[in-house]
């Protein structure tokens, strides 16, 4: 901008100074030239009174060489003149002063040259005797005026330039520092032209703008940052080279990995290797992987970036509990075939021994007695297989109710006094008015198994203890018994589905294994904790910990 107004103020200035010498010239030479006039009317005067008083002969010895004097008749002969022979002279009837000076008694006029480099002027009075007298001169043209000063005016043409450039140098310098200063932060704060403050409004508003959204840019960045580091899932995104842009708090917890590493090194599992290289390839891909006992579901994508560079973007997920569930229903149908096959084998056995006549007609109550046994555990085992694919489903929320457990207890007791009594087992209820919330036939089924199993591990004529009271933010219902106890060991294992210590023990009293596991199945959509204490021989106590209603 600078070079531009430096440029345009010199061409301002030069053009100013040439057309101010042009001018100045032209003023001079009309002053010169009206100054030649006055000297030749003057002279005129004088030749005047000359001719008038001595006629031809005053030309005689006349030596004027800065003047032509021409007298001329009114007719437009020339009588006389002082630069050539009158007889040689053309007629002179048509010269402009001469005809002015006929008519009124003086006349003048200029003309050029036919090179142009001279201008003559002429002066021309009318003399009484109705002759004209002319006095002349000449003088240089305007054309060779100004060539004869070339050289002056070149010169200061030159100075005016040079001068020029350094005035337009300082006055651009001075102009353009205000707004090279100017305080685009705060543009308002400026105390510059007037003419700038549309500009400097507008790159105000615009700051506004910039800033407005430059902090919608940097909250939304925050978010998504805050969302990419505490998600529970690991990320990484790599380069076209494999190696990491970015990774995220989760990822680096699992990969121990940073940016810059490669991806092979921080995990050389094969099936990891093949999903990276396929997404390289422009194919999602997943594997599984274990790392440490976790096991982790890992999806490979393509991403594309602007400049169609290939990264890879990897979504990292802990898949363990889906996993140990997966493997849970896949043991727990094995189990479960494994199980109805038992008594079904012996139910078809007994059932084709009868048939074919084998079974003496005495023993055929033993058979009929061991087939009704076994459809008995049976259908046990249908249902509680039923109750926990029920509690496995998970979806019996809206059945939540208040509950009174010492109703329940009360209802457990009576449904287990046969088993009970049998065995001269007694069953005490210690109980407040201690209520929860639940569904009803869950919580009926949970103190069943649990009372039911401390009545068959007991011993005979044993003690089986229901004690529920309520505590500071919770429930506690607490069944024990004076039974044969667990080994430490199995104590972590009892919830699972078809455990069971001893397995004879289990199944002579028609266990299924899966009492427990409904009650672990109930406790968790209750929300309640379980605890178990156990000595061999001294009995079990399972305490259940729901939460207090509010
Ligand atoms: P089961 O139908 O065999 O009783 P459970 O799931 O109810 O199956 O119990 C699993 C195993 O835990 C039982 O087989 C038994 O060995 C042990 N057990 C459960 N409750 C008690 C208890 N009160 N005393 C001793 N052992 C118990």
């Amino acid at each position: 901008m600078t070079e531009k107004m430096i440029k345009a103020i010199t061409k301002v200035l030069v053009i100013a100074l040439l057309f101010t010498i042009v001018l100045i010239l032209g003023v001079l030479y009309e002053h010169f030239t009206n100054e030649q006039f006055f000297q030749l009317r003057n002279q005129l005067q004088v030749i005047e009174k000359g001719v008038v008083l001595d006629g031809k002969d005053f030309f005689d010895g006349l030596n004027i060489n800065e003047y032509r004097i021409t007298w001329i008749e009114s007719d437009g002969e020339v009588i006389y003149d002082s630069k050539a022979s009158s007889d040689t002279m053309e007629n002179h009837m048509e010269r402009e002063e001469f005809k002015e000076a006929l008519e009124s008694g003086y006349g003048q006029s200029s003309r050029n040259s036919v090179t142009l480099s001279e201008k003559t002027l002429y002066s021309a009075k009318r003399l009484p005797d109705g002759s004209v007298l002319r006095v002349s001169t000449t003088q240089l043209s305007v054309i060779s005026l100004v060539m004869s000063m070339l050289r002056p005016i070149f010169i200061i043409a030159l100075v005016a330039l040079i001068l020029s450039v350094v005035f337009a140098r300082r006055v651009s310098k001075k102009a353009i520092e205000p707004i090279n200063n100017i305080n685009l932060e705060d543009p308002l704060s400026n105390d510059v032209y007037e003419e700038l403050s549309p500009l400097l409004l507008r790159i105000d508003k615009q700051n506004q703008k910039i800033k407005a959204q430059m902090d919608d840019l940097t909250q939304k960045n925050k978010e998504i940052t805050y969302v990419i580091e505490n998600v529970s899932d690991g990320i990484i995104t790599l380069d076209k080279n494999g190696k990491v842009i970015m990774s995220n708090k989760k990822a680096e917890e699992i990969f121990s990995c940073s940016e810059g590493n490669y991806y092979l090194d921080f995990c050389r599992n094969l099936d990891y290797k093949f999903a990276v290289e396929e997404a390289f390839k422009g194919n999602s891909s997943t594997c599984v992987i274990n790392i440490d006992n976790i096991v982790y579901k890992i999806y490979a994508s393509t991403t594309k970036s602007e400049n169609e560079d290939i990264s890879v973007f990897l979504f990292i997920s802990d898949v363990t509990d889906e996993e140990s569930a997966q493997k849970m229903r896949r043991e727990f149908t094995a189990n479960v075939s494994h199980e109805l096959k038992t008594p079904l084998s012996t139910i078809l056995g007994s059932a084709e021994l009868i048939e074919n006549g084998i079974v003496k007609p005495a023993e055929i109550p033993y058979f009929a007695k061991k087939i009704h046994e076994e459809a008995a555990r049976l259908l046990n085992l249908i249902q509680d297989i039923i109750k926990l694919s029920r509690l496995d489903e998970g979806n019996l929320t809206s059945e939540f109710v208040d509950i009174e457990l010492f109703d329940i207890c009360k209802s457990v007791r009576e449904s287990l006094l046969e088993k009970s009594e049998t065995r001269e087992i007694s069953i005490d209820i210690i109980c407040d008015n201690s209520k929860i919330k639940g569904i009803k036939p869950v919580i009926n089924e949970m103190i069943y198994n649990l009372c039911d199993n401390a009545i068959t591990y007991n011993k005979e004529k044993g003690k089986v203890v229901i004690e529920v009271k309520t505590l500071d933010d919770k429930v506690s219902l607490k069944v024990s018994d004076t039974g044969i106890g667990i080994e430490k060991s199995d104590i972590p294992h009892i919830f699972e589905r078809f455990y069971r210590v001893d397995k004879s023990r289990s199944k002579e009293t028609g266990g299924t294994g899966l009492g427990l596991s409904i009650v672990k199945h109930g406790a968790e959509l209750h929300k309640a904790k379980i605890s178990v204490e156990s000595e061999i021989d001294k009995g079990t106590t399972i305490e259940i910990q729901f939460p207090k209603i509010m």
